[in-house]
């Protein structure tokens, strides 16, 4: 009996060797040959049975560890660092301020670390959560025997103190929390140093339910985060009125591109070698009718917030690129025009072709615009970015990196990525006129971008003093007050060169 019998499919291979084993490999007889076929195929039905209990056990399994996470959830534990959870924190709380005594105070402390997104980006998340359930340690460390510690996802966690006499107590509780934070936490190997910041509210001083309560606490939390972080902040009534002011912004922002309302101002750029203008960045500024001139450090992040930046953004380009062919009929050369650009713009799906059109329309060409990144945007999103990056610099687009000196100042990043152009920092600059020591790390940083083939430009440049010093550092071009503020299309007109 051979593997392929004649007139049949190949046996099953468990019964082939069977068969094998017992010397009938020759040709059977027909009634034998008859009896092997049936045998045959009731191994092939154990075969399809086995599999199926497979699938089944394994369904069940995955039912039973969704069932054990819901019953996780329920109970109300965060399934990662095993502390209570937002619903069962929102329990405690209820319970808590049914159960205040006449006069008494509750407090609710909420605590967000620093800068943990870029741990989780660069160690990892295997790492970030480990991270995380140290965190949770040492804040159940810290905490009152009576505290309930809840995670709120993501790197968020509260602290219900039922009982505080004095808002002190609160403060000590903060404190001590920070201070644990501080300390380096050691995994694999790896030792990171973070902080954390913490806004508190207190009940019923503070906000009159547990809603607003939570929301008192998260406005405090990142007015400490507006203060330079790894602090703690008490709500104030005053915070309400910032509140208010934003939502006040985030409404008339929502209707400000139809209505017209946002202009672009332009800040040129001077050729050390030529000493002549050789381009300009386009600048948003927004004038609203209720809310006056709103500067841009205070409006552009509300843009991010409400995902208008990307629709904002790409007006900001067509209203350069119209700017730049009004110059050039105009018979003037503004040589080269640069847009900030951030990093959700970058996320915006089709942005390189959405820019080629409004490139095309505007009659100009691709090379005439600068993209001018920041090295944070690139971190926060290296895989999405390097590929984009290339795609618009393979339109013709030059990409700037924007504040070098204020992020980490990776030279590595300098390597990697395609840029065309380097700006060094104002706040570099600043310096650079009173330490030694930073005039030696900007040599470095301009030789090995000249190694590169980056052009240099130092932002902020506001006295003669450190014109000449960047002048002797070979900086390619300067930008700043000692050149020109942000002035009007018509301002700039009256200072471009006439193109030859
Ligand atoms: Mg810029």
């Amino acid at each position: 009996m051979s593997d392929d019998q004649a007139g049949g499919p190949a046996l099953h291979p468990l019964l082939l060797r069977q068969l094998r084993k017992a010397g009938l490999t020759q040709s059977l007889p027909e009634e034998v040959e008859r009896l092997v076929r049936l045998v045959d195929g009731a191994y092939r039905e154990q075969d399809l049975e086995r599999r199926r209990n497979t699938r089944a056990t394994n369904l069940m399994a995955e039912e039973m560890t969704a069932l054990a996470e819901r019953i996780r959830v329920q109970a109300g534990q965060d399934p990662l660092t095993g502390a209570a959870n937002r619903t069962l924190f929102l329990r405690r709380l209820g319970e808590a301020v049914e159960g205040l005594g006449e006069g008494g105070h509750l407090a609710v402390l909420l605590l967000d670390l620093d800068g943990f997104k870029l741990v989780n980006d660069s160690l990892g998340h295997g790492f970030g959560d480990r991270m995380l359930c140290e965190v949770c340690e040492r804040l159940r460390n810290v905490a009152p025997a009576d505290a309930t510690l809840a995670r709120h996802g993501g790197d968020e966690f509260t602290l219900l103190l039922p009982s505080v006499g004095r808002s002190s107590e609160a403060a000590d509780v903060a404190t001590r929390a920070i201070a644990a934070l501080e300390q380096p936490f050691t995994i694999d190997g790896n030792e990171v140093l973070i902080s954390a910041s913490a806004g508190i509210a207190l009940y019923p001083g503070d906000a009159p339910d547990m809603g607003a309560l939570l929301v008192a606490a998260d406005t405090a939390m990142y007015q400490a985060k507006d203060r330079g972080r790894g602090q703690y902040v008490f709500f104030s009534a005053a915070m309400n009125v910032r509140l208010h002011q934003r939502l006040l912004m985030k409404s008339r922002l929502s209707k400000a591109l139809e209505r017209g309302d946002f202009h672009l101002v332009y800040q040129p750029k001077t050729c050390m070698r030529t000493m002549g203008i050789c381009g300009a960045e386009a600048l948003l500024r927004w004038h609203d009718a209720r809310l006056g001139d709103i500067p841009p450090g205070q409006f552009i992040p509300v843009l991010e917030e409400m995902g208008l930046i990307g629709e904002v953004g790409l007006w900001v380009v067509g209203q350069a690129c119209r700017q730049m062919r009004n110059w050039r009929d105009q018979g003037l050369a503004p040589g080269r025009m640069a847009v900030n650009v951030s990093a959700r713009q970058l996320r915006r799906p089709g942005l390189a072709g959405e820019v080629a059109d409004i490139v095309r329309r505007a009659g100009i060409s691709s090379a005439d615009l600068e993209f001018e990144i920041t090295e944070s945007t690139i971190i926060q999103d290296t895989d999405l970015a390097i590929p984009l990056l290339n795609e618009l610099r393979a339109m013709g687009i030059h990409i700037a990196l924007d504040d070098f000196g204020t992020g980490f100042s990776s030279l590595g990043y300098l390597r990697r990525f395609p840029f065309d152009t380097i700006k060094i920092d104002k706040a570099f600059v600043d310096e650079i006129m009173v330490r030694p020591d930073d005039v030696a790390i900007i040599r470095a940083i301009i030789a090995m971008g000249h190694a590169l083939d980056r052009r240099i430009v130092a932002e902020g440049v506001e006295t003669a003093a450190q014109f000449k010093l960047l002048k002797e550092l070979a900086v390619d071009e300067i930008q700043g007050y000692f050149v020109g503020r942000p002035m009007t299309a018509d301002s700039l007109t009256l200072l471009l060169p006439r193109s030859s």
